[in-house]
């Protein structure tokens, strides 16, 4: 029988139940915070927040969480451990790199030909951390994050990019993205991890919920992928009633096996703080889905059947390890 590893070790695959599969428990900036740290960053408030959050949402029937904050946006995992021993749903655990652009000036020294040389550090800390565990904890990451934004496939997105394919043929965990949904470059992400002989199958196109394109939704799930309409309630990017529509007609046009739905939510996040949520982004947060959006979906014409493949089938067959 398949299992995922979780924060707590591992999971049977159908035990995993409704999962929320792109979200963030603490977004954050080690030097930053080191430096200049930030007003509203308490870490023991924020891991008493995060135990209170994700009990509630045991209570609204979600029994896994993704945290797909990985090395560039602060990822802690011993912080993470904590509050999975705390509540009563599986956390899972993701590596990867999260840049738009550039890596740190450590990777430009090391690496094939490089000033310092030696193999890609990038491909060894990825396949370590699925297969020994992240920084000394134990816990084993389950998924790949990699991110193209508005830049593209530059040179150290490229090399992330080739890191997690290496890491995904060798270990079977699946790919899940951060696109830049006006760009459309999913397809490039697609495409580029295709030729490193990565099964479209095995990857989330993330950011596909702020895109009103079906044209280019239907393209990347045509070509086998599933996508992430995963960014509900970030009403600065597409207001949930568009996001919405977009599911539904998608579900109409048969896609129901194709897509996964999540928030991109976030206990904290110095990027975008708490008070600017609060007057922003009120529905923001990893309840919205339970409370608005699957009632909204059944009203508009979503089968229970269809909410069940996207809240749980889908999210299974994807975590399942190849
Ligand atoms: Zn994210």
């Amino acid at each position: 029988m398949a299992e995922v590893q979780t924060f707590l070790g591992p999971v049977p695959v159908e035990e995993l139940g409704f999962t929320l599969p792109h979200e963030h428990l603490f977004v954050g900036h080690p030097e930053l915070d080191l430096n200049y740290p930030h007003p509203e960053w308490d870490e023991r408030a924020a891991v008493e927040r995060a135990v209170r959050a994700l009990t509630r949402l045991r209570g609204l029937g979600v029994r896994t969480l993704v945290d797909l904050t990985v090395p560039g946006l602060g990822r802690n995992v011993a912080r993470v451990a904590e509050v999975a021993r705390r509540v009563p749903v599986h956390l899972v655990a993701a590596t990867g790199w999260y840049t738009a652009d550039v890596l740190p000036a450590f990777f430009h020294t090391h690496g094939p030909g490089l000033l310092v040389g030696g193999p890609d550090p990038l491909e060894a800390y990825f396949v370590g951390d699925v297969e020994d565990g992240i920084a000394g904890t134990g816990v084993r990451a389950a998924v790949l994050k990699v991110v193209t934004d508005r830049p593209g496939i530059t040179a150290d997105v490229g090399r992330v990019l080739t890191a997690a394919a290496a890491a995904h043929r060798r270990t079977g965990v699946p790919i899940m993205t951060h696109t830049n949904a006006p760009s459309r470059n999913g397809r490039e992400q697609q495409a580029f991890l295709a030729r490193l002989g990565v099964a479209p199958e095995r990857v989330v196109i993330g950011h596909c919920g702020d895109s009103e394109d079906l044209g280019y939704l239907r393209e990347l799930m045509d070509n086998g992928s599933t996508i992430g309409m995963d960014r509900f309630g970030m009403a600065h990017v597409l207001p949930d009633e568009r996001r919405v529509a977009v599911v539904l007609e998608l579900l109409r046009l048969g896609y129901a096996d194709r897509m996964v739905l999540s928030h991109d939510a976030a206990v904290f996040s110095r990027v975008t703080p708490p008070s600017w949520r609060a007057r922003h982004t009120p529905d923001w947060h990893f309840e919205n889905l339970s409370r608005r959006i699957l009632p909204r979906l059944a009203a508009g014409g979503a089968t229970p059947e269809d909410l069940h493949r996207m809240t749980v089938v889908n999210p299974a067959r994807v975590l399942a390890p190849a």
